[in-house]
């Protein structure tokens, strides 16, 4: 019974490990095999990026067919540019998220990156094209330098600080009793959320996706990690396609065009600054969203999340 009982235990580590890190998501779907929802096109052409402008255009999708999630979804982020989508619990957020990284099909409409419908290329091309850069990293039980050269097969110690570096994560590494080689993770030496998310940076680096994909997580955040996270964030998506997906509005000041999602449908467009200016849906949000950090109204209630 032990002898069957280790495996399935093991087993159930690593899904829960690899289950709440979206960097992984391509290691769960290899290993759980969820994906045959979709599948390649015979002879389909590897995905050629070139700037890497992403554009919906009239999707509709559902789990069923029979309960409509998205109801015509349109935008474009122009290459090198942020999109963040916001919008109540529900409104179909992560599914859009799912569908860029072929998930899932679309029910009608079309998922374009540089002119290429998504269905007519490797899903290994369009995902070796997507980055995610999660905000809640979970750390495998091994060394500093596998949890970053995990986002490149073969990648060198050289990339690998070279990676680090630019995640602003080296110097802390060095700072650390075995360097690249120090154990982390559960088992290991634990890192701070800030710094979790710098390691998962730097394998995002090191894997260098012209998209990138930032779902926000939902679990609250202390201040002083959430701007750490903002400024990571906004440092790696600097002149790369990125799409946001906020749970926190605090998130998506910066970005070029900010959508507000409700019931499947994009109800509002626009900058920061002009949605709130419109007094309309953004406002109403942005307005509950300071008294909830005010503690006017329990957080909770005015994030209702995932
Ligand atoms: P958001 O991220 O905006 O909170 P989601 O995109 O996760 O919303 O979900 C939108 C709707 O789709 C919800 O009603 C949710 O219950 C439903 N949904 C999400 N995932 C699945 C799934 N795998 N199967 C069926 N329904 C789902
Ligand atoms: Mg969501």
């Amino acid at each position: 019974l032990l002898q069957l009982y280790q495996p399935l235990n093991f087993f159930g580590v690593v899904y829960r490990e690899i289950k709440q890190s979206l960097t992984d998501i391509e290691s769960l779907v290899t290993l759980l095999g969820v994906d045959r929802e979709v599948a390649d096109a015979p002879g389909a052409p590897a995905l050629a990026v070139d700037g890497a402008e992403l554009r919906f255009e009239g999707v509709e999708f559902g789990y069923d067919p029979r309960r409509p999630i998205l109801k015509g979804v349109s935008f474009t982020v122009p290459a090198g540019k942020t999109v963040a989508i916001v919008g109540p619990s529900g409104a179909g957020k992560s599914t859009i998220s799912r569908l860029l990284f072929r998930f899932y099909d679309v029910n009608a409409g079309r998922i374009l990156i540089d002119g290429q419908n998504i269905r007519d290329v490797t899903q290994t091309s369009l995902r070796g094209a997507i980055g995610i850069v999660p905000q809640d990293t979970v750390l495998f039980n091994d060394t500093v330098f596998y949890n970053i050269a995990y986002g490149r097969a073969g990648a060198s110690p050289a990339e690998v600080e070279q990676a680090a570096r630019l995640a602003h994560i080296h110097e802390f590494v060095m700072g650390l009793p075995d360097g690249y080689q120090t154990m982390v993770g559960e088992r290991g030496l634990k890192l701070s959320g800030g710094e979790k998310q710098r390691v998962a940076i730097a394998r995002t680096i090191l894997k260098n996706p012209a998209i990138l994909l930032f779902d926000e997580a939902t679990s609250a955040l202390d201040t002083h990690t959430e701007r750490e996270i903002q400024a990571n964030l906004r440092e790696v998506s600097r002149g790369r396609t990125t799409l946001v997906i906020a749970h926190r509005l605090s998130t998506v000041i910066d970005a070029d065009e900010i959508l507000v999602l409700d019931g499947g449908r994009v109800i509002e467009r626009g900058r920061h600054a002009e949605l709130l200016a419109a007094g309309g849906a953004y406002a109403a949000l942005w307005t509950r969203q300071q008294d909830a950090s005010q503690g006017v109204v329990p957080v909770a209630e005015a994030l209702p999340e995932v």
